[in-house]
């Protein structure tokens, strides 16, 4: 068998301590999963279901490094997030099964053109404009949840050019992760490969050309761009 046309490649992250690699099927991030940050977005925090988006896998950014200022927008936001990596999947997983799929952990930037979002939501749109273009998913290596177990609490923090924009902590979340897999895998069939951005806490704002921004999880690990 061959391919009519060059095969894309598969998207991977590193994994600390491994010569493996990660294969990232797809992306799926959580919105408004700290009541902080539902707040400056302008909605009550009220335990709604989560909801949820998606990434291109191809949007990865492995291990941080350049984030090229996206083209048709004025307003880029950063969003500092614990990423789960999945190792099974499945559907319908319940709640107390669902960290049985999990691989291990990262830390991730939900890069989001802000403007173009907040068209879109004015307008009824889907979000994809404003987060699923190119480079929009910055992520750091993957722990094992051998190495590390399964992080629910440690702060959760990012710096721009030295300065601290984003401080909180996972034990703020408002779904927690079993929560999440287990309700995303109730819409989705989830699989191997699989990451799930986790929400961000208060703080997001925009990235400049040339900004240092530097984040991570406590207990998971760091991540570091440069606005370019
Ligand atoms: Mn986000």
């Amino acid at each position: 068998m061959s391919y009519a046309i060059p095969a894309p490649d598969l998207p991977t992250l590193s994994i600390a301590g491994s010569d493996d690699l990660f294969p990232v099927h797809r992306i799926y991030c959580v919105g408004r999963n700290y009541a902080a940050h539902a707040r400056e977005m302008g909605h009550d925090p009220d335990r709604e279901e989560p909801f949820f988006f998606q990434k291109n896998p191809d949007t990865i950014v492995a291990n941080g490094g350049e984030f090229p200022f996206p083209d048709r927008s004025e307003n880029v936001h950063f969003e500092m997030e614990l990423v789960v990596a999945l190792k099974l999947g499945g559907k319908d997983v319940a709640v107390e099964k669902a960290l049985d799929l999990v691989y291990g952990y990262a830390v991730g930037l939900d890069m989001t053109r802000r403007d173009l979002q907040g068209e879109a939501k004015k307008a009824g749109r889907p979000w994809e404009v404003g987060k699923a273009f190119d480079y929009a998913a910055p992520c750091s290596q993957v722990v094992s949840a051998v190495e590390i177990g399964h992080p629910d609490k440690g702060r959760i923090w990012l710096e721009v050019n030295g300065e601290v924009r984003q401080d909180g902590n996972l034990n703020q979340l408002i779904w927690s992760v079993p929560e999440i897999i287990s309700c995303l895998s109730g819409l989705f069939t989830i699989a191997a490969g699989d990451l799930i951005y986790t929400g961000t806490p208060a703080g997001v704002g925009p990235v400049r050309r040339g900004d240092v921004l530097q984040g991570g999880v406590d207990g998971v690990g760091k991540i570091g761009i440069t606005v370019v």
